[in-house]
This record gives structure tokens, sequence and C-alpha cells, in this order.
């Protein structure tokens, strides 16, 4: 019987796994999952869990319902190696063979070495549901939070913090850049947090933990709060596969179909898949659903459907920031619209006279304008409201 093991029992792999089965496929799955519990997603953990909502409203799918689709879950059990050759994977509790593996073992935060002593004195991260609970006794019972990095965590996090009531200083970069938008796609994004009463600090700062709370030097004078949050990027590194595999921090190099090796998949955050690098829905929960699906369709064999235009959105202080298409860095952006006060909210990304990418703050018109010239070769026109 053909065996499939699953490594990442997240988003990804639980939609690869479910895949399967809706596809017809009746040989062995074997879901494996470093830490133990049941699957959960993400999004909600920088979001309503932050502010209170039970982590288990993360939940993806409970043990029963894995089980009554024939899933071989084993939470705790982490891979450790890949024989390619023989189609082995070595996990804690020994060998197991495959016909199909599949990688899913997703990112983990970046901690460079400069700032590793903040983690080593207790400064927060945020990737599984123990940090989101972690982080979110902070906001209910601190007055202060200093966050460093202003991406897309950093900046959900100062917005939660903002609506917790909690004094937020925020240390970014000069030029913003969150999720795929940057240079003029994410200029709105510092005066979006300053308008909240987030205290935005560019100039470059060393962080340290005192006995009154945390210093941050730099600027007219040190800011001080009770508590650190690091959203510096993440790590996609799959040490396990180390010597077997290629794997830097982009993640496991693959076709464009998701494919590492003969019978080797990867999909979701640990997937570097070749053309993806600009896409606005890299390392996000939808493009790892696309592909899980994607690839549960080439395992067993079934005819691809069209696939989505890559989409992108986060929630900031109640603001929705949207993109899709793609914005590598040469792109130029075009204002298609601005609000009442002038400043432009949705832009068109333009490559080699293209309209490859739309972008939109806060204006859902503005994003549908964008998004519906994607493809064009005439250069759009500015649209005032
Ligand atoms: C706080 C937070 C909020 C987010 N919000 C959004 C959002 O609003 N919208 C959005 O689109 N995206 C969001 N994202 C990104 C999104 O969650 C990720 O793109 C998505 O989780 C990727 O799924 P994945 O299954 O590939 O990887 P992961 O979710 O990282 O899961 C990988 C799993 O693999 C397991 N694993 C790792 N190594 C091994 C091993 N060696 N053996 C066995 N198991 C292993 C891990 O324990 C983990 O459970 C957010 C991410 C975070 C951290």
């Amino acid at each position: 019987m053909t065996r499939v093991v699953v490594v990442g029992a997240s988003v990804a792999g639980v939609t690869l796994v479910q895949g399967l089965r809706e596809l017809g496929f009746a040989g062995e799955i074997v879901l494996l999952d470093a830490e133990s519990g049941r699957p959960y997603q993400r999004p909600p953990l920088s979001k309503e869990i932050l502010l209170g909502t039970s982590p288990e409203r993360a939940d993806l799918v409970d043990e029963a319902g894995l089980e009554s689709i024939g899933v071989d879950f084993r939470p705790g059990e982490t891979a450790e190696r890949i024989d390619v050759a023989d189609r082995r994977l070595l996990t804690a509790r020994g060998k197991l063979p495959y016909d199909h593996v599949v990688i899913a073992s997703g990112a983990a935060p970046t901690v460079p070495a400069e700032l590793r002593h903040l983690v080593d004195d207790g400064a927060h991260l945020l990737r599984t549901r123990r940090d989101a609970a972690a982080l979110a006794a902070v906001l209910r019972s601190e007055r202060s939070l200093m966050v460093i990095g202003g991406g897309v965590l950093g900046s959900e996090i100062c917005s939660a913090a903002v609506s917790a009531g909690l004094r937020t200083i925020l240390l970014a970069r000069p030029t913003p850049a969150i999720g795929p938008l940057h240079g003029v796609f994410a200029a709105p994004l510092i005066p979006l947090h300053r308008a909240h009463g987030v205290e935005v600090r560019t100039e470059p700062a060393r962080v340290d933990r005192s006995a009154g709370g945390w210093t941050a030097d730099g600027g007219d004078h040190p800011a001080l709060a009770d508590a650190v949050a690091l959203a510096v990027g993440v790590d996609a590194t799959a040490c396990w596969l180390a010597n077997a595999l290629p794997t830097t921090v982009d993640g496991v190099r693959c076709d464009t179909s998701g494919r590492v090796a003969p019978g080797v998949w990867a999909v979701g955050d640990v997937a570097d898949r070749a053309g993806g690098r600009y896409d606005v829905s890299r390392r996000t929960q939808s493009a790892a659903i696309a592909q899980a699906r994607e690839v549960a369709r080439r395992i067993v064999g079934a005819p691809q459907q069209r696939t989505a235009v890559p989409y992108f959105w986060t929630d900031l202080h109640g603001i929705r920031v949207q993109a899709a298409g793609r914005i590598p860095p040469s792109a130029e952006a075009h204002v298609v619209e601005r609000d009442d006060a002038g400043t432009p909210v949705a832009f068109a990304a333009v490559d080699r006279g293209r309209c490859v990418g739309a972008a939109a703050w806060g204006s859902a018109r503005g994003f549908r304008r964008a998004r519906a010239m994607l493809g064009d070769t005439t250069i759009p026109q500015e649209v005032s409201r």
C-alpha cells in the first residue's frame, strides 16, 4: 500500500492530508508534528487570542476528525533525518519508510545574534500557541510594550497592544516594509501606527533589560517599557534535512509544482518555490492551503485546478491592508486612489510596463480598481476620490 508521510501538522500539513482523502487516496497517511496537542492555525494568535480569546479557538481539527479519515496522527514525534535514496524518514521513534514525503515543517522566528540576549532575558517571540498565551498575559497585566520589528507580525502586535490599552513603542527600520509591501507601497504604515498612538522610533537603538524594565537607547531620550516582543522575520531552514536536501533560511528549494526530489514535496512556509519569491501570498496561510491542495492532486495524479491570483491581507488598527499579484523590488508604484486628505491609499505595481500587482490601505474600492488592472500594459491613470 502506498504510504504518504507528512512532516508538520499545521495548516499546510492538515490541508494536505484532508485533500488526499477528498481526492480518494486510499493508502496509508502518517502525519507527524514536533509539538504535542491538536493541530492549530497561526493567524488568530496575533489577533483575537492576544486580546483574550481562548487559544483553543485556533484549533484546525481534533484527533477524532483525523482518525475518522484514517490519518495516523503522531503529535510530539519529530522528523530528525531523511534518507532520500532509500525513501525513509528517521524520527525520534524510529524509521518510517515512505512512498511520498511532504515537508510541511513551516518556519521559526529569526533571532539575529545581536538580539539573542533579549530572548535570554525574557523578550517574547510569537509563533506558537504557547507564545501567544504568554504575550496575551502581558497585554492583560502590563502597562507598556516595546515591539522590535515593524513587519506584519510586529505591526499586528502593536495593533493588539494599543487596543488593549498599553503604551506601545515600535522600533522599526526607517524604510518601512510589511509583508510583500515595501517602499511607496508601504509608506502608509508608520503614519498609521502614529495616528493610533504607537510611538514609532526609527533610529538605531540598543535594547536591554534592567531592574526597572526594558530600555531602548537612541533618539533624544531612552524609551522604557514593561515588556518586549521581538518580531524581525522568520527562518525556514529545516535543519533536519541538512546534508540530504538543499535548505536555506528561505526554506527547501522546490520547483514550481512543489517537487523537491523524487517522492519528496514541500508545501507552506518551508517551501522555497521557484518563481514564487515576489508573490504577495508568500508565507501566508492562503499560499500554504493552495500549495497543499496542489501537491495532494499531484500525488494522486489528479488534474490541476486553476491557480488563484496570490492574495495578502492584514488588519491593523481596524484598517484592512490588502495586496494581490506580485510586487518585485523593481516595481513602480502608480497611485490608483487617494483619500480625502490627498494621501495615496491604493496602488498598482507596474513592472516593465505591465501591471503585476495591486495594494491598498483601508480602501476596498481602490483595491478593486488596482486589482482589475492586473495584466494591463497601459500605465494606469491616477484616480482621485
Ligand atoms: C502569529 C502569526 C500570525 C499570522 N497571521 C497570518 C494571517 O493573518 N494571514 C496569513 O495568511 N498568514 C498569517 N501568518 C502566516 C501563516 O500562519 C503561515 O504562513 C502558516 O502557518 C504556514 O503554515 P505551515 O503549515 O507551512 O507552517 P507552520 O504553521 O509553521 O507549521 C509547521 C509545523 O511543522 C512542525 N514541525 C517543524 N519541524 C518539524 C519536524 N522536524 N518534525 C515534525 N514536525 C515539525 C511545527 O511544530 C509546526 O506545527 C501568521 C503567522 C504567525 C506566526
